[in-house]
């Protein structure tokens, strides 16, 4: 009899120390939120190498950082020359290492060429495909100064319409950046530009006739207080088009906020930045604007003298 009790008792306690073991097994599983976590826990038998699993840890932190990052709403207005192609391609691929970027290519034509299309179907990026010819008179002729013309206004426009239109205020979340399409980029400009609450300022090189433009911070108080420009730095806000971002908030909010070719030349950036900031609200990046991220890059214009027929160049 005592000897029965006993076990019972026995199997009792054995399966009770099963269904525990097993839970404890599932909570740790459970525990284990992310997939550098197992593949770490489990690297012996799987024979991975630190080098292995750092880029596990890479592709895992990239799908957070699409999930929990604004949508970059790039912005680029573009012509058709013998470069565009190349500016186009070189961009793009930039683009490609931007995981939550959204691009705006606005085409300077009455009809979407195409070229552009074809490199953006191929391009696998998320993107809209806009078109707004700029008006013969404010069109640059061959010979003008750079100077001379507005230029990328009614692409930005278009742009800005497509955003208000398709966009709502308070459910999508982003961050709008013009990207003119000859710059160069660093991907690490689109990472700073995840953390722009109102809108964000960076320097950016080869600009105004100095090897970099940029923000000047009080050093107490770590605030924008001046900008180092090359041409006026007493505007407002002395910024190239590269070197600022803002959030989609601001710009759904504020409708009436557009480019305008009555804005005084070289006054663009500074007028529109007008509507929705101030010197003293600008959030300071790239560490505290000690780093260049972006170039305001300019492409020769080549000789081409012959055209091979059937190329898309
Ligand atoms: N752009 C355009 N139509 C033009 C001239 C320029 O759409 O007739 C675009 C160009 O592709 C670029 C932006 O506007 O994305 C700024 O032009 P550009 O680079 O010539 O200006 P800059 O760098 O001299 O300020
Ligand atoms: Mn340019």
């Amino acid at each position: 009899m005592k000897y029965k009790r006993f076990a019972y008792l026995f199997v009792g306690l054995g399966v009770i120390v099963v269904i525990w073991k097993l839970s404890v097994l599932e909570t740790s599983v459970s525990n284990l939120k992310t997939l550098p976590q197992a593949l770490d826990l489990h690297k012996d038998q799987l024979e991975l190498t630190q080098r292995q699993l750092m880029i596990f840890e890479q592709i895992h932190k990239k799908t957070n950082y699409f999930r929990n990052y604004p949508v970059i709403y790039a912005v680029t207005p573009t012509y058709w020359r013998h470069v565009q192609k190349a500016e186009l391609t070189r961009i793009s691929q930039t683009l490609q290492l931007v995981p939550n970027v959204h691009w705006i290519v606005v085409e300077d034509s009455d009809y979407k060429t195409d070229l552009v299309r074809n490199l953006l179907t191929e391009s696998d990026l998320i993107y809209t495909h806009l078109n707004a010819k700029t008006p013969p008179f404010e069109k640059l002729k061959d010979k003008d100064p750079r100077w001379k013309r507005h230029r990328g206004v009614e692409q930005r426009n278009t742009a800005l319409k497509w955003l208000r239109e398709n966009l709502k205020l308070g459910k999508d979340k982003g961050v709008v950046y013009f990207m003119d399409d000859d710059n160069t980029y660093n991907v690490r400009v689109f990472q700073e530009m995840n953390k722009i609450k109102t809108v964000g300022v960076w320097p950016v090189g080869l600009v105004g006739g100095l090897n970099a433009e940029t923000p000047v911070l009080d050093k107490k108080t770590g605030k924008v207080m001046g900008y180092r420009s090359g041409w006026r730095p007493d505007r407002p806000f002395a910024i190239d088009m590269a070197g600022f971002a803002i959030n989609l908030d601001l710009i759904l909010s504020r409708t009436d906020a557009v480019f305008s070719y009555k804005m005084e030349k070289g006054y663009q950036e500074s007028e529109f930045l007008s509507y929705f900031t101030t010197k003293e609200q600008l959030e300071p990046l790239a560490d505290n604007c000690t780093k260049v991220y972006v170039w305001h890059t300019r492409t020769e214009k080549p000789v081409v003298n012959g055209i091979v027929p059937g190329l898309e160049v």
